[in-house]
């Protein structure tokens, strides 16, 4: 086994209000992570030969990694057979490093890094929404989901077997500071439904939520997740795949200016009914007939264009006129609804081959939908809600 070559050092290392010490090495002894109090000895292993982090077993030639943290270094040193050997070149890397430098040149990150999105529901498309965002440099979250991340997510979701038992919720976190180390994550594990929407209510209500992302999997949990938005002036994007994910639909709701969620299922019944089965729970909800249901979900490749749509609009929806970038896209995504198709089948079994004509409708392509708000919506109609430019400032959608 070679010896590590570089540790990398995460800089709360150093900072004095870290109470548990702990370091992996990882990638062949090329990147390590610590987490320690200032004055601290370590001794680094592998982290595939010791069950603790930050465990003093050896690694297999007898060499373990001494290090010393100190206020503003840390100093490491193989060991072999108790005798010191060759010192390992260490890189810092500090806590408040900005790992945003690239993207400044597409929009301002320090405006997004005061933005607050609740994201509703981290499955597979959920997980990709949050880490796209957190890339993107938005600092505060509201991670909400009761489930556990089981073997068979792994095919689909962002987090891998290393997270397989853990709340998704604590994992998603997990992988937002894995990008933005400063960003604040709220989690929760909250089921949704009628009897916590108050809870919910009041969680998003704390975060100041700029913006609700509803990545729930059930049609259910959408409409109450919408009526939660529309009664309380929330901007909300909302996002849902076909059966197998074949395609699927995007939608930004601004209360009191478009379509909500409500309007989309009671003016396309047949296709809001359309929905992936992504678990036995799923299954389960189904089956309300003797005929029997099985999960069929669709491929991460099919679920993520609709979850990267809602990313988009999302950045839209944050930045509004503060990123000459996305100026242009706010003034491209202002249809109320959006449908993607993946594949041909189902209702959508008789598409033209997509070729090489751009007049058909066909699969692989954005198409916007003008789905005008219903006078007799549950969720939005008659509802009287004032709307200001901020909410769009550059052009409404088409309105009936
Ligand atoms: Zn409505």
């Amino acid at each position: 086994m070679s010896a590590p070559r570089h540790v990398v050092v995460h800089g709360a290392a150093l900072a004095e209000d870290v109470g548990r010490l702990a370091l992996r090495l990882l990638d062949d002894g090329d990147l390590g992570v610590i987490d320690g109090t200032a004055g601290t000895d370590v001794v680094v292993v592998r982290e595939s030969e010791s069950d603790d982090r930050g465990d003093s077993a050896a690694t297999a030639d007898g060499a373990v990694l001494v290090c010393q943290v100190e206020a503003d270094a840390v100093r490491c040193r193989r060991v072999v057979d108790g005798e010191p050997g060759e010192e390992v070149p260490v890189t810092v890397v500090p806590a408040s490093i900005d790992v945003f430098d690239r993207v400044r040149g597409i929009f301002e990150t320090d405006v997004l890094r005061d933005r607050a999105v609740a994201v509703l529901g981290l499955g597979s498309g959920g997980s990709f929404i949050v880490r796209e965002l957190a890339k993107a440099g938005v600092g505060r979250f509201l991670l909400l989901d009761h489930d556990r991340l089981e073997p068979g997510n792994v095919s689909r979701h962002e987090c891998g077997l290393n997270d397989v038992g853990r709340l998704k919720a604590l994992a998603v976190r997990d992988l937002v500071h894995r990008h933005n180390p400063a960003a604040e994550v709220v989690t929760s594990t909250l089921h949704i439904d009628g009897k916590t929407r108050h809870e919910v209510l009041a969680l998003i209500g704390k975060l100041q939520a700029d913006l609700v992302v509803c990545a729930t999997d059930s049609r259910e949990s959408r409409l109450l997740v919408n009526r939660l938005c529309v009664e309380n002036g929330l901007p909300m994007v909302i996002g849902g795949v076909f059966q197998r994910a074949y395609g699927g639909i995007v939608q930004r709701v601004i209360p009191g200016l478009t379509a909500c969620y409500q309007c989309y299922v009671q003016a396309l019944p047949a296709q809001a009914g359309d929905t992936e089965i992504s678990s036995e729970a799923d299954a389960a909800r189904f089956s309300y007939t003797d005929r029997a249901v099985l999960p069929q979900p669709g491929l991460s490749t099919d679920v993520i264009p609709i979850a990267l749509h809602m990313v988009k609009l999302s950045l839209v929806e944050l930045l509004g006129q503060e990123s000459p970038a996305f100026r242009g896209l706010s003034q491209d995504l202002v249809a109320p609804l959006y449908q993607w198709v993946n594949r041909r089948e189902a209702a959508h079994a008789g598409l033209a081959p997509m070729g090489v004509s751009v007049d058909e409708l066909s699969v692989l392509r954005w198409y916007g939908v003008l789905l005008p708000r219903l006078d007799d919506c549950a969720g939005c109609g008659k509802r009287e809600v004032t709307v200001t430019d901020e909410l769009f400032p550059v052009e409404p959608p088409p309105q009936p």
